[in-house]
């Protein structure tokens, strides 16, 4: 068939991409020639891969490299690789669509990020549509490795593009770039080498520019950690990160035993998942033999350490392992756990070793942590270790860690206490602490949604175990300072308060499991406990806010209501049941209600206000 070509049109999401590409991200263009470099690279990568595992391989004995050639005159930059290359319908759904799953979020949030700050733009690899940044027409002549005849793509970064056949080349890839009136910079040498040098320098193959080539190859993680440069570490993270700020923490390690392993993790100083940017993909790639396997491997650590970002080789790990058989390889099972563990005690070490400095890690990354707690019970121990909480020991902003409790605990104390609250000021404000201020027990401070469900997790500490603050079943008798036991307050007496909480009863038997006398409120007239052990109020607060998002009844089961028999409110209820019952049972509602919000619960707003008018109006004496 002779082949004139035939006109594809882009995907939808292609097209705005390219939109966003070619009018938004004018001042980052550098980085189209970063993103081509790395196409190349990864078509290398896998070829390599393929000439080790593989027999008779067409074109075998073309060395694995880039090729950059510019002609000044014409305006063209030329990127030609002996990678993997493509057959006609790769070229088509490779460089016509998007590869991203979700690729309609992908380009909203390019979008989003396009606006706010296009320095931000690295993170995300637009990949090869980078082209049009500075091309006004790009050709891309490709062989795939299989042997097929090749063929030649062309498009002006419009809404289509053109296929046709091509025939004489070599195996890869030839990307020529006709570049844009105010991009001719970008076919002179100095120009091109500078961004080479900035962005590519760890190109595992080398780079050749007009026939020099301008890379060093070789794999900083087989290299001996002190012959590494900051600067060094550093740029490699930029590179492998796609990042530009500079990472938080680094861990080189080799070990020899029971795997070998040599691995460069690095802390992001950003997070870009709690920045909105959506969910981050892994940032590790897994090697065997400096020969890539699995980029941005999401086998060789768990989920909830996809925020790292670096390199693990193992020669231990068969070359010709599949990407799909590693979900379940022993090996890689093995590999996962002793890394993971290396990583989680390097942050211990550093957590002591300048506990400000993790501090800062702690505020940007321990949601990750947090999950890792919640979600993954094979490495809770160590977890335990790295989690920190504000407390009413600690300094406000400066939280500290269950170690640092249990340290600073009496001898008589044999649980770790924490209580849920939406603030500092708010948990201190409120009736839970009042014991233990004045008791000097120390209590945790749990102010983010997923901290209780942490705890619960955790179950406890140090064999000591970590208690909810609001739970029914709380005893501080012997714990503390005993002296602060004997109460001067005058308390309602034993038959009138027997009597006055066998009212309550009666009165709010629609809305609380019990009424009982509480041993542990010292000003506040009461407060909701929890009878289930499990669950705290604020388990409570999100499992009733998800089953609303489901459009179910928010169904909270029923609390205990504690009353203080000191509190002059209190007291003074017991003789308002005899005098004017009706009003009495106003104020019990009103007293449940501001105990429940107290609890972070819900109550009904508007019955609640319009009592409250009503308790006020009496109170003005009107
Ligand atoms: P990504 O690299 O993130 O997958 P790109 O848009 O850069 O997205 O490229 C899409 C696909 O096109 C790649 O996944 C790869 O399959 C193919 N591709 C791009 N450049 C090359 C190249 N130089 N050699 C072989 N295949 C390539």
């Amino acid at each position: 068939m002779s082949d004139s070509g035939t006109t594809h049109e882009f995907q939808a999401e292609t097209k705005k991409l390219l939109d966003i590409v070619i009018n938004s991200l004018y001042t980052e263009r550098d980085i189209f020639i970063r993103e081509l470099i790395s196409n190349s690279s990864d078509a290398l990568e896998k070829m390599r891969h393929e000439s080790l595992t593989k027999e008779d391989v067409f074109d075998d004995n073309v060395p694995l490299e880039v090729n950059i050639d510019l002609d000044d005159e014409k305006h063209t930059m030329t990127i030609t690789d002996t990678g993997i290359g493509m057959t006609r319908a790769e070229l088509e759904t490779n460089l016509g669509t998007i590869a991203h799953s979700g690729s309609g979020n992908f380009v909203a949030e390019l979008a989003e990020a396009a606006r706010k700050d296009v320095s931000l733009i690295g993170q995300f690899g637009v990949g090869f549509y980078a082209a049009f940044m500075a091309g006004k027409k790009v050709t891309v002549q490709s062989r795939s490795w299989d042997g097929s005849e090749g063929h030649e793509w062309v498009s002006d970064g419009g809404g289509s593009f053109t296929i046709k056949e091509c025939p004489g080349l070599h195996r890869g890839t030839r990307i020529i770039i006709e570049l844009k009136d105010d991009a001719h910079d970008y076919a002179k040498k100095w120009k091109v080498e500078n961004i080479i040098k900035q962005y590519s320098t760890f190109v595992p193959f080398p780079i050749k520019l007009e026939g020099e080539t301008v890379n060093t190859v070789q794999a900083i993680w087989t290299r001996s950690k002190n012959e590494i440069s900051d600067e060094e570490y550093n740029d490699f993270y930029k590179f492998i990160g796609n990042a530009t700020d500079e990472p938080h923490y680094r861990l080189h390690f080799s070990v020899d035993a029971p795997l070998a392993i040599n691995a460069v993790l690095f802390v992001p100083k950003e997070n870009f998942e709690a920045m909105g940017f959506g969910r981050v993909e892994p940032g590790v790639n897994l090697y065997c033999q400096r020969v890539l396997i699995d980029q941005h491997s999401e086998n060789i650590l768990p989920e909830w350490l996809r925020f790292l970002k670096g390199v693990v080789d193992s020669e231990d790990l068969p070359l010709n392992i599949s990407r799909q058989s590693l979900q379940d390889n022993a090996l890689v099972m093995k590999l996962r756990k002793v890394i993971t563990k290396r990583f989680l005690k390097f942050l211990a070490e550093e957590a002591k070793r300048d506990s400000d400095y993790y501090l800062d890690f702690w505020n940007t990354f321990g949601i990750y942590i947090k999950e890792g707690v919640t979600s993954d019970y094979e490495f809770q121990k160590e977890l335990a270790q790295l989690v920190r909480f504000e407390s009413s020991r600690s300094e406000d902003g400066k939280p500290t860690s269950l170690a640092e409790y249990v340290e600073r605990m009496g001898d008589e104390q044999e649980e770790i206490y924490y209580i849920n609250g939406p603030t500092r000021a708010a948990i201190e404000a409120g009736p839970y602490v009042e014991m233990f201020n004045k008791k000097g027990i120390e209590i945790i401070y749990t102010m983010e949604p997923i901290d209780d469900f942490v705890l619960n997790h955790l179950g406890e500490f140090d064999g000591k175990k970590l208690v909810s603050a609001d739970r029914a079943d709380l005893d501080l008798s012997k714990s503390g300072d005993a002296d602060s036991d004997d109460d001067s307050t005058e308390k309602l007496g034993e038959d009138a308060g027997g009597e006055l909480i066998a009212w309550l009863k009666e009165k709010l038997e629609d809305k609380v499991a019990d009424v009982i006398e509480s041993k542990r409120l010292v000003d506040s007239p009461a407060m909701i406990v929890n009878p289930d052990g499990f669950m705290t109020s604020s388990m409570e607060r999100i499992m009733a806010a998800s089953r609303m998002e489901k459009g179910l009844s928010p169904e909270a089961s029923k609390k205990n209501l504690e009353i203080n028999l000191a509190s002059p409110l209190i007291k003074q209820l017991a003789e308002l049941v005899k005098e004017d019952e009706g009003f009495a049972a106003e104020v019990a509602a009103q007293i449940y209600d501001n105990a429940m919000i107290q609890a972070g619960l819900v109550v009904d707003p508007m019955v609640m206000v319009e009592r409250n008018y009503k308790i006020l109006t009496r109170a003005v004496g009107a």
